[in-house]
């Protein structure tokens, strides 16, 4: 077979630990033999950010504006042990923040469904896509501790000095308050950016918040939503054939509970980080769900949603065998690798990537699997192979296909 050739260049961002170890892997076995890559090459590894100053972090996000679909590794974030593990000059900043700021995305989460590990939730058959919104609320709170009796308000001076004042609480004993805040800048870039998802991937979108009870900070969420969907996307999603809906949240988990699946859910920032982990452990495992960041302006970054899995990497470090499931990371691939060809207008690439991900699923639905999938798999007399050889298993299924 020929190799598949591209035009422009995917941003590749290597990583760190287990996952580094994986991401070479892939690449040997089941891309360089099939694609001619073309790839602008950053090494995210922590040594390498130490010695950049993190310069190499956000050069990789500039790359992924430049030329719009980007893979990463998963990579460390330091904290204290890290510093001392590393000969650090500074704790880093977390790589995925640095990136999504700069790409003001937002990150779609979806679980990988195979035969054999089936969810929790019976009635589920489709990947439900989780789209958190990952600016303010609690995460950019201010809280105080209120010692006894007085008033807690909400204060808003304007430039030129007018105050609007609300009142929180007349406390008469102790107590506890927390003001938060968010952007509508960024509430029109999470809509536009769960919008483009939805028409992308040709699924339905499902929006929910509490507004009624919060009538002016979540049902400004709304709003937005709905102002923007009706201007620029309703005519689309029409075309289509998908949906946007806005319900209560309460009915929303209602609703998920008892659908099959397929849609995406989006999910104010406390919510989407509640309710990812629900779907995720729900589906079956971390090492399963693939993520996306989504920029407003249509340039994506594909990844695993798990971690470097670190303590694999000390038993490989220790030449003992690992049994890492390398799906997500293989999902991630394949996901900037159909996006490059749907972008440039290569067929045969994204009939590859789909083949990649079709092998990869039948690997494990023919019984081939690493260990964590064999612990919770429905499926008997499973073989349970090491990360390597599971690599390998894929890519035989691979090359029967093509
Ligand atoms: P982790 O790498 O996600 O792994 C936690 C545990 O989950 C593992 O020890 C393993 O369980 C299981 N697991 C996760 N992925 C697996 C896979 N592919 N195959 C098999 N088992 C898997 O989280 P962590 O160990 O807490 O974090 C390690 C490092 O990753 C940290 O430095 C953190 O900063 C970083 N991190 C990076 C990202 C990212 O780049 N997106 C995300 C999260 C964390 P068993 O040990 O029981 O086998
Ligand atoms: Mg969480």
């Amino acid at each position: 077979m020929e190799k598949i050739m591209m035009k422009t260049p995917l941003v590749e961002m290597d990583g760190d630990e287990m996952t580094r170890i994986l991401w070479k892997m892939i690449k040997d076995e089941l891309i360089y033999p099939f694609v001619d890559l073309k790839a602008e090459y950053y090494d995210l590894g922590l040594e390498h950010r130490n010695e950049t100053d993190d310069q190499v972090t956000f050069d990789s996000a500039y790359a992924t504006k430049k030329y719009g679909v980007a893979v990463k590794c998963a990579t460390i974030t330091p904290n204290a042990a890290r510093m001392t593990e590393y000969d650090l000059k500074e704790m880093w900043k977390s790589p995925n923040g640095t990136i999504r700021a700069i790409l003001d995305g937002t990150v779609f989460r979806a679980p990988i469904v195979v035969k054999g590990i089936e969810p929790c939730v019976k009635n589920w058959k489709k990947p439900i896509t989780i789209a958190r919104h990952a600016y303010g609320d609690v995460y950019k709170g201010s809280e105080m501790k209120i010692p006894g009796p007085g008033k807690a308000e909400i204060v808003y001076t304007a430039e030129d000095g007018t105050q609007t004042v609300e009142l929180i609480h007349e406390f008469k004993e102790a107590g506890i308050v927390q003001g938060m805040h968010n952007i509508c800048g960024s509430i029109e870039s999470f809509a536009r950016s769960c919008f483009n998802y939805a028409l992308d991937t040709k699924q339905t979108l499902w929006f929910a918040t509490k507004d009624t009870i919060s009538k002016k900070y979540d049902h400004t969420f709304k709003d937005i939503f709905q102002d923007i969907f009706d201007a620029e996307y309703k005519e689309k999603f029409d075309a289509a054939g998908i949906e946007y809906f806005y319900t209560l949240i309460d009915d929303a988990v209602a609703r998920v509970m008892k659908s099959e699946g397929g849609y995406i859910w989006a999910c104010k920032n406390y919510d989407g980080d509640v309710m990812s982990d629900m779907i995720s452990s729900a589906f079956g495992s971390l090492a399963m769900m693939t993520s996306v960041l989504v920029s407003p302006d249509g340039n994506y970054e594909y990844e695993a949603a798990h971690g470097t899995v670190q303590r694999h990497y000390y038993k490989h470090l220790k030449g003992e065998e690992t049994s890492t499931n390398s799906v997500a990371t293989i999902f991630a691939w394949s996901g900037a690798l159909r996006k490059r060809g749907e972008l440039d207008e290569i067929p045969e690439l994204v009939a590859f990537a789909d083949k990649l991900e079709a092998a990869t699923i039948k690997t494990i639905e023919d019984g081939k699997m690493t260990k964590d999938l064999a612990l919770i798999t429905t499926l008997e007399n499973v073989t349970v192979l090491n990360s390597e050889n599971f690599i390998k298993a894929i890519r035989e299924t691979l090359e029967a296909m093509l």
